[in-house]
């Protein structure tokens, strides 16, 4: 069964249009002027990935994907479709989310800060349809509670990617983790493959990276440093994908934990307040609990 989401309607929401100062906007610290891919996408670049998918998706006649072209195609800043694959919309929260997470980031300038992926499911092709973003945030949200990582901020997004050696969605999040320290981290490790920890070290295109809403796909394996190219996706993989996400609204790919969304800001939670005041540093809670297991 398909879950509708209403349509957006006026007041917008509250990640449409943003007013962002120049430091904390995408559009400024990653300009036109850059390469495709380098930049943040412009409008040009929206209108051609909305011709691209139209191109695409025109012949099928699967109703959720037939809703997204008309949705899309009705999109615009006054009253936008709210689609998490629409790339004006795509963009405009990427924009505000972005923003949030850099302000965030700033605010702790002393605070320990990672950038984590955490794999959240496999599914095969053909069952996307079973994933759910909004579930898979809050058994993560358990997961960080039970651990280590229990007084850490943590944002970022939720997205799912299509891998097609082993013909498999994954679904992960790309989250910026402050407050505590790889080793805390790496408590929320169920295996090899399932967590990667990365040094915090470039805000801008580090942040720009967590949420995304890639219509493509990297078949290619990556073996240095530099990303495998970027490919669309099969079409019968992107009719699956619209099909799937055409269900939910953007904020669904948002993941807090210790932080959230007071109108059009991000604001710690009360609890994370309380105890980042009272609570040692992550290293020496960490020695203290190695000691009692020893
Ligand atoms: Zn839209």
């Amino acid at each position: 069964m398909t879950r509708r989401r209403p349509r957006q309607s006026s007041p917008s929401p509250y990640w449409a249009n943003p007013s962002i100062p120049g430091q904390f906007d995408l559009a400024v610290l990653k300009p036109a002027t850059l390469a495709s891919g380098q930049r943040f996408e412009t409008l040009k670049d929206v209108r051609a990935r909305r011709k691209r998918l139209r191109a695409a998706l025109t012949t099928s006649s699967i109703k959720a994907v037939r809703y997204f072209l008309e949705e899309i195609g009705a999109c615009d800043d006054v009253e936008p479709c709210g689609q998490p694959y629409c790339p004006s919309c795509a963009r405009q929260f990427r924009r505000w989310t972005c923003a949030q997470l850099l302000k965030l980031a700033e605010k702790h300038p002393r605070a320990n800060k990672s950038i984590v992926t955490v794999n959240l499911g496999h599914f095969s092709g053909g069952t996307l349809r079973s994933a759910d973003p909004a579930k898979a945030a809050s058994a993560l949200r358990k997961r960080l509670s039970r651990s280590w990582m229990d007084g850490a901020t943590v944002a970022g997004g939720i997205e799912v990617a299509w891998h097609q050696a082993d013909r498999k969605w994954r679904l992960h999040a790309h989250l910026l983790v402050i407050g505590v320290e790889p080793e805390a981290i790496e408590s929320i490790r169920r295996g090899e493959g399932d967590l990667e920890i990365d040094e915090f070290r470039d805000p801008a295109k580090q942040l720009s990276y967590l949420l995304k809403f890639l219509t493509g796909h990297r078949p290619i394996e990556q073996t240095g440093p530099k990303k495998s190219p970027l490919f669309p996706l099969p079409r019968q993989r992107l009719i699956e994908l619209i099909s799937w996400a055409s269900k939910f609204g953007p904020s669904e790919f948002l993941f807090l934990y210790g932080v959230r969304r007071s109108g059009r800001n991000l604001v710690l939670t009360r609890r994370q307040n309380a105890r980042s005041a009272a609570r040692p540093t992550a290293p020496a809670r960490l020695r203290r609990r190695k000691r009692k297991v020893l």
